[in-house]
């Protein structure tokens, strides 16, 4: 099948390169042309803006920042629906304000475009081995129609509600994983400061109450003192911030999130904005001039 796929950056690459294995052609555009290039010696056909890919593609993907560079991919200049065929399919699976998802999707309507929200969790490793957990809002008809691709995207992809409940899950999941990461980080200061070896704590609780698939993924990182993106801290501080907004929107009560958002913009105002969100731990770190490693 001839698929569009709009954002190659650490997610889209990976998720391009999967569906090229299952045998689809792929159209795809960034605005970094390196990164076209190098899609482009992977097997992908190379295209000049969102636009052209609209012109070829029925189904087109995108995997953009946040709702600003889905709008502009989208509704902007040279975006998709200058030049979308009636019937068209788009499923975007970035991770962007529910209340954003609604007005792309109002914009695409109006073209005869059909739009699902589908954001993802699972990071980089897990959209490299194709095993993402995918959350869908939109028309559950369409849901179906692209559920074949979405597989071969994720291992689970779960039809959660209405255009922008993608999204809505998916804040859910990003508060979790920040206030987890935070958790992890001050009850290993703790331990460490307290003279318990990190090794040592890990091993002893990963397999009870507190253990997480965030504490497996991260405190190995945090061992080792490596930061390298996964996912950007700056990342986690737009996901926060449309999760606090969407809360003002619906009277929802976030205290610990509004904490850890704190944390993520000291650790941003820090330089360390392109660092893993398990730099959490830093911040810590900072306040007790303490590390946690092995
Ligand atoms: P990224 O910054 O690595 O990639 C985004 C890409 O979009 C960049 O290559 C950028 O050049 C491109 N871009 C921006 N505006 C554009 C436009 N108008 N047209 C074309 N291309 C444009 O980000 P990422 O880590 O791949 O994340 C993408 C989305 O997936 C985000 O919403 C993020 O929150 C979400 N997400 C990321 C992870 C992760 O671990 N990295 C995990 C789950 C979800």
């Amino acid at each position: 099948m001839q698929i569009g796929f709009i954002g190659l950056g650490i997610m889209g690459k990976p998720m391009v390169r999967n569906l090229l294995k299952a045998g689809h052609e792929l159209h795809v555009y960034d605005i970094e042309q390196k990164y076209v290039s190098e899609m482009e010696a992977a097997g992908a056909v190379p295209e000049i803006s969102s636009a052209a890919i609209a012109a070829k593609c029925r189904l087109i993907i995108t995997m953009l920042p946040n709702s600003e560079h889905v709008k502009a991919a989208v509704m902007g200049k040279d975006g998709i629906l200058e030049q979308a065929q009636p019937g068209t399919i788009l499923v975007d699976m970035s991770s962007i304000a529910p209340l954003a998802s609604k007005e792309i999707c109002e914009a695409c309507e109006k073209k005869e475009v059909r739009m699902i929200d589908a954001p993802v969790s699972g990071g980089e490793p897990k959209a490299v081995d194709g095993t993402l957990s995918i959350m869908a809002g939109g028309d559950e008809a369409v849901f179906e129609e692209v559920y074949d691709i979405l597989s071969v995207l994720g291992s689970s992809a779960v039809h959660c509600g209405a255009i922008g409940a993608g999204n809505t899950t998916k804040l859910a999941n990003q508060i979790i994983v920040a206030l987890n990461i935070a958790a992890v980080s001050e009850a290993f200061m703790l331990s460490t400061k307290a003279g318990v070896e990190p090794e040592k704590v890990f091993d002893a609780i990963k397999g009870g109450l507190a253990g997480s698939t965030v504490m497996n993924a991260k405190i190995p990182m945090i061992l080792d003192g490596n930061f390298e993106p996964g996912f950007k801290i700056d990342l986690h501080i737009k996901d926060l911030r449309n999760a606090i907004n969407t809360g003002n929107a619906q009277g929802a009560f976030l205290p610990l999130t509004t904490q850890v958002m704190e944390i993520l913009q000291t650790l941003h105002a820090d330089g360390l904005g392109d660092s893993d969100h398990s730099a959490i731990v830093r911040f810590y770190e900072k306040v007790t001039g303490t590390e946690i490693r092995k």
